[in-house]
């Protein structure tokens, strides 16, 4: 087809077109940022729960326009609508919101948008998309192809016998040369098309294509006649994504490895629009360890590929947030052990990124070590607070609980708060019960139940009475007693009761009052239990070992 063809061409495709390429172009005008700042985006498609590799992506984009001093953009990629989960959408923006990853530009939960380079939704953006269908069937750089599945169907099998590549490329791609007349005639008669891309690439030829995170790779050119638009008009991935990204003026884009495949495909779309390509990291995912295997976090396998797991279980989201960079920069632990906590002034570092490109593996031990550690560096107001949020929503018993004694609960998650040996039981609000349940009646760990709850030895119901008078002296809860006078009436009473050694009574002790083996120091106990539970639990009231 020459010129003039396509010209006609186009103008049969996409008849009275009401906006050009020009258009756009001059409508979303080149940024006005000081140089070295980068615009980055998100492009989530609405498929479901929030990857907790897609935070890791979207963390990582943040940084790198936050650092530089540019944008970052929440572009919605739902061109298939097939794969789209009605809610979905609102429920990754809100948690995106949840864990401090915020926009310059896109979307709120509601789907409302803001920013100048919209619509921030691809659903919304068809006119877009069509201008530049268009220019490229004007261009000849595209071309409508009527190869019906059969065909394909067909073509894949003489390729699988001829032991050639798969796919739509060079003699394959049996449209690219039907005349405008035969076009004509089999848009009449109704046949259904595609557009694809008249690829003018040649497998043999090598190009080198430096990645900023995988480095330089050296790969075949694209030769593949690779779908633009799907028969029902709509644009797929490859050219939506990079139409948007040239009219968002995104200058960096960190994605997931899976998509480094379809990067010479990519190129080529840059080429043809006449634009230099931007620049690409590939990131690799998150991998976890299975038995002995390592394999990529699955959402289909893994509860805790989906963000909603940490959100469910409590971490705090400056936890998650200090994992998900130390998993991007190993180095990232020498300034937490600097005694860092605020994660939004930690820089990222790119090159580090770049070292590490074959893929963290997700450890939840280090997870818990990261989360303890910021959560002991809160105040116990905070952490007050921030359990009782939780609570409200994810463990509504617990709440029900908790909200009857504020003060105490505070008092509780005060002791041995801060300092250098400050206490590091609460990895997450779901370890509340387990770790200071026993603090409250109702959820004192009963024996009967719990496997964990232990109970003291016999020789401890033996002295329990007269133990419960002997504690009922006030001098074991005053506040102007020191703890070495304070322990020192436990080793008189030691004696008194004939236990063999002190630790054993102390035990006997802590396990009548909170059925565990580690706890807080007793002194603390006694204090912020107070007289009434302490002596309630050594009689046995409220202690089901029985
Ligand atoms: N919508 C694509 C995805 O969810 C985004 C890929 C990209 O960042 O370009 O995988």
């Amino acid at each position: 087809m020459d010129t003039k063809d396509c010209l006609q061409l186009a103008e049969i495709l996409f008849p009275n077109l009401e906006y050009d390429r020009a258009f756009f172009e001059e409508k979303y005008k080149i940024r006005n940022l000081p140089s070295g700042a980068e615009v980055t985006r998100l492009a989530p498609s609405p498929t479901g729960e929030l990857h907790a590799g897609a935070l890791y992506v979207g963390l990582i984009n943040n940084r790198i326009a936050k650092q530089s001093g540019g944008k970052m953009i929440l572009r919605i990629e739902d061109t298939d609508s097939t794969r789209e989960v009605v809610g979905a959408r609102g429920r990754m923006v809100e948690h995106l919101a949840h864990f401090g990853i915020t926009f310059d530009e896109g979307l709120n939960s509601e789907g409302e948008e803001y920013g100048d380079y919209g619509p921030y939704i691809q659903s919304e953006r068809a006119d877009i998309y069509r201008a530049f269908l268009a220019d490229f069937i004007r261009r000849g750089f595209a071309y409508p192809c009527f190869m019906t599945a059969n065909e394909l169907e067909g073509m894949r099998e003489e390729q699988t016998i001829a032991k050639v590549r798969p796919g739509v490329y060079g003699k394959y791609a049996k449209s690219q040369s039907l005349t405008l007349d035969e076009i004509k005639q089999r848009l009449e008669g109704g046949e259904k098309y595609v557009l694809r891309l008249r690829s003018g690439g040649d497998f043999n030829k090598k190009i080198v294509f430096v990645d900023q995170i995988m480095g330089k790779l050296e790969l075949s050119e694209n030769d593949e006649h690779f779908v633009i638009a799907k028969s029902d008009g709509i644009p797929t991935y490859h050219f939506a994504h990079l139409i948007d990204d040239y009219l968002m003026r995104v200058t960096f884009v960190v994605r997931a490895n899976e998509w480094v495949s379809s990067i010479t495909k990519h190129l080529e779309l840059w080429q043809k629009l006449g634009v230099a390509p931007i620049r690409y990291g590939h990131l690799m995912p998150i991998n976890k360890k299975d038995g002995s295997t390592i394999r990529k976090l699955s959402k289909r396998k893994d509860p805790e590929a989906s963000v909603s797991y940490y959100v469910e279980a409590g971490y705090p989201k400056e936890s998650v947030i200090a994992y998900l960079l130390r998993l991007a920069n190993p180095n990232f632990d020498d300034w937490w052990l600097a005694g860092n906590r605020n994660t939004d002034e930690y820089i990222l570092n790119l090159d580090e990124l770049k070292r590490n490109s074959r893929g963290p593996l997700l450890d939840f031990v280090k997870l818990d070590a990261i989360s303890s550690d910021f959560i002991a560096s809160l105040s116990a107001s905070e952490v007050t607070q921030r359990i009782l949020n939780w609570a409200i929503v994810y463990d509504k018993d617990l709440y029900a609980i908790l909200a009857k004694h504020i003060n105490y609960l505070e008092q509780v998650l005060g002791i041995e708060r801060g300092g250098e040996h400050a206490r590091k039981d609460i990895k997450k609000w779901s370890d509340l019960r387990s770790e200071i349940g026993y603090f409250f009646d109702e959820l004192f760990p009963r024996s009967d139940v719990d496997e964990n709850a232990l109970i003291p030895s016999d020789k401890f119901r033996e002295v329990r009475n007269e133990l419960v008078d002997d504690l009922s002296d006030e001098k074991f809860y005053d506040d102007s007693l020191e703890i070495d006078p304070w322990i020192e009436q436990f080793r008189v009473l030691t004696q008194k009761y004939g236990y063999a050694k002190f630790g054993e009574f102390m035990m006997d002790i802590r396990l009548a009052l909170t059925g565990k083996k580690t706890t807080p120091n007793m002194y603390h106990l006694f204090k912020v239990l107070g007289k009434d539970k302490v002596t309630r639990r050594i009689s046995g009231k409220i202690y089901h070992g029985e």
